[in-house]
């Protein structure tokens, strides 16, 4: 059976990838409202019943904002380490504190908000399976507690994902080098950044920095250092609506792949609204 990878949307306003396998449906962040994962989902004929598991990046909105509401009502188990479970669950509880809205049953509760959701804890840089999927967990460098990025074995090929990270370490390289599909943040253009009138320097510090989010350069550069004969697939993810153009973003890459003859890789861009069309692998 072909492993089929959607990219149901990716950006500062959410990110949620699908992966099915024969023996497994994983969703890589769940950062939309839990109806617009459904929805997102349904463009590709799939549920949210009968995922396998939800991995978790970081605590970020962006990526766990669809996680009450869907981990708890289905079940479904959800893969982070320590520091990230007792982050998202302070971050969800302080999300409800601040509604006006009463919030759902229990979620006002850290320990109620702990013990609703199936929690598979897994300590940065070990391995895991769900199914027939062998998932690496690494260390990225990213103003949480303890971000990671994966990279989903699979037998069709190896899925990489690499967002929301202020540079790339020796140790990202290695880990995203065996990807024969690679998810790699390009957030923004520097220069659009610094000029951006609506953004506090702090904040574009933050951006900037080594804890922050990687530049289009900086991405492009990512990419010859660990280009490989194997690398098939090439997404651009998490793509600034402020401070980056999805033409400039796809054209740093596209020159940077051609300069450095990688003409077998396809590039793509992750959109924020729509989903990606699905590869089959
Ligand atoms: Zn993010
Ligand atoms: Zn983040």
């Amino acid at each position: 059976m072909s492993v089929q990878f959607t990219i149901l949307g990716s950006g500062s306003s959410g990110n949620c990838a699908y992966v099915e396998t024969a023996e497994a449906r994983i969703l890589v962040d769940a950062g939309f409202s839990p109806l617009q994962i459904r929805k997102r989902l349904a463009t590709i004929g799939r549920t949210p019943e009968n995922l396998s598991g939800i991995l978790i990046t970081h605590e970020h909105s962006d990526h766990i904002a669809g996680l009450l509401g869907l981990a708890d009502k289905f079940q479904i188990p959800v893969f982070c380490n320590r520091d990230t479970q007792e982050a998202t669950v302070w971050a969800l509880k302080t999300k409800w504190l601040s509604k006006k809205s009463s919030p759902p049953e229990g979620s006002d509760s850290t320990e109620h908000l702990k013990a609703k959701i199936n929690w598979q804890l897994f300590t940065t840089g070990a391995g895991f399976e769900i199914g027939d999927v062998s998932i690496e967990t690494f260390s990225i460098p990213h103003d949480a507690q303890d971000p990671v990025g994966f990279l989903l074995r699979t037998a069709r090929g190896n899925i990489g994902f690499a967002t929301d990270l202020g540079y790339t370490t020796k140790l990202v390289l290695d880990r995203i080098r065996a990807a024969n599909v690679l998810v790699l943040e390009s957030n923004h253009d520097v220069k659009m950044l610094q000029d951006c009138p609506r953004r506090a320097w702090s904040l574009k510090q933050r951006i900037l920095g080594r804890h922050g989010h990687l530049s289009n350069v900086a991405a492009a550069e990512t990419a010859a250092q660990i280009m490989s004969a194997g690398l098939r697939h090439l997404y651009l993810a998490h793509l600034s609506r402020e401070c980056n153009k999805p033409e400039l973003a796809q054209h740093i890459m596209a020159e940077q792949l051609h300069h450095i003859g990688a003409t077998h890789v396809r590039l793509q861009l992750a959109a924020q609204d729509v989903p990606c069309e699905t590869l089959e692998l």
